[in-house]
């Protein structure tokens, strides 16, 4: 049958509107892991899953699991097989309403077409809608999901909020039992793919006029602190000739980090110094001391940890011909997590059905899959959002981009086959 693809569009857009009333915040969408706005998000996307033909439930990390049970599944069977569709329904403070939601409303949308349709299938197909991913509230990003793969670290429930809440006790306060936590993890026999849709949250495929793409991975990604030091003194009198200035070495090695990742456009690199401390920051005093956070991404991790090596010896020779020193502590290291081929294959063939052509990309940004890729094989389809905004109000992607991309995650359900994995 042919899918009414401005049909789905419309639904999607009318369900995101209804879960983008559910804020903390009059004036605009801010629900964070937890909250009583989550909780509210929460049910109506259990309603949602009823109402599309799943039976819906929350772990205990909150996220939501409605499960369409497959071809001939006994009422309260255990540990089926299943596909799994999911995203988040948290947002970033001041957030736009697509980023997380479309990806569950998708898998809600395709599931709804399958029930419609009477179909079934030798594998069940769950659909989750994960709490906690932008980590705008916790110091954790990815618990829910890392919960569902088995991956939670009790250490993080000692994390605090900006209001001093631990996580421990909000969960609490949410109804969950901490104990439970184990409880939500699933096994390798029952999680048999993982499958994410997303806006792109880059320029790219606006950029080439395509409406979908297909993730190749998600770039790893270090933080690194550096400290820079020189010597201050007075604006006015210290000749150039004769300057330790902090704040120019640092000028130059956030200029080298840009010339390092600009000469790896093949691995996606990006290097972006977005934060930096000037002291003691007064006008007219030569800075003595500067502090900066180096982020660098990149599509795999041999190249990315090349690149770090190289500006760290770069900025160390910047350093001493300046006549300053400096320190630095990459404390953040995250692996790239690679989309599975046959996945991948399986998106690029439903793009196909649908006559789309299907550019590949490298998501810069982090995603629940890098959680799921501990438990499962993982794929993720891109839709084009306008000029490439997120995390922003002004975030949107259009009813028809958004009916392909359930389209394409219909197709991509009825081409599964668990067979194709390694
Ligand atoms: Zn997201």
């Amino acid at each position: 049958m042919t899918l009414d693809i401005e049909r789905l569009g419309r639904r999607a857009e009318a369900m995101l509107d209804e879960l983008a009333a559910i804020s903390e915040e009059p004036d605009r969408l801010t629900r964070r892991f937890l909250t009583p706005e989550h909780k509210r998000a929460a049910h109506l996307v259990g309603r949602w899953m009823q109402e599309a033909g799943m039976v819906a439930a929350e772990d205990a990390l909150g996220t939501v699991r409605g499960h369409y049970a497959r071809d001939g599944e006994p009422e309260g069977a255990n540990r089926v097989p299943r596909l799994l569709i999911g995203s988040h329904i948290d947002t970033v403070l001041n957030a736009g309403k697509y980023d997380g939601m479309l990806g569950v409303v998708a898998g809600i949308l395709a599931v709804e077409h399958f029930r419609d349709q009477n179909q079934r299938f030798p594998f069940a197909v769950d659909v989750l809608a994960f709490g906690d991913e932008e980590g705008s509230r916790f110091p954790t990003v990815l618990s829910s999901s890392a919960a569902t793969a088995g991956a939670f670290d009790t250490a993080w429930l000692k994390g605090v909020d900006r209001d001093g809440i631990s996580l421990e006790k909000a969960m609490a306060d949410y109804g969950l039992d901490t104990a439970a936590v184990g409880t939500a993890a699933l096994t390798q026999e029952e999680a048999l793919a993982y499958v994410e849709v997303h806006i792109e949250q880059g320029p790219v495929l606006e950029h080439g006029d395509l409406p979908l793409g297909v993730v190749t991975s998600i770039a790893g990604q270090n933080r690194t602190r550096v400290n820079v030091r020189g010597v201050a003194g007075h604006a006015g009198t210290v000749p150039m000739t004769l300057r330790q200035d902090a704040y120019l070495a640092a000028a130059e090695m956030a200029l080298a980090a840009e010339a390092i990742a600009k000469a790896h456009p093949d691995d996606a690199m990006v290097a972006t110094v977005g934060t930096i401390k000037v002291m003691p920051g007064a006008v007219n005093v030569i800075p003595d001391h500067v502090e900066f956070v180096l982020d660098l991404r990149a599509a795999s991790d041999a190249p990315r940890a090349k690149a770090l090596k190289q500006f760290i010896a770069k900025a160390e020779a910047i350093a001493a011909a300046r006549g300053c020193s400096m320190t630095h502590d990459t404390y953040h290291d995250c692996p790239t997590a690679a989309c599975a081929p046959w996945l991948q294959d399986g998106l690029t063939q439903s793009l196909d059905s649908l006559g789309l052509k299907a550019p590949k990309l490298v998501s810069g940004a982090g995603h629940d899959g890098q959680s799921m890729a501990k438990i499962t094989d993982f794929a993720m389809l891109f839709v084009r959002c306008k000029g490439g905004i997120s995390h922003n109000p002004a975030e949107f992607a259009t009813v028809g981009d958004m009916g392909l991309a359930v389209a394409a995650l219909i197709k991509f359900v009825e081409g599964f086959d668990p067979a194709k994995r390694g």
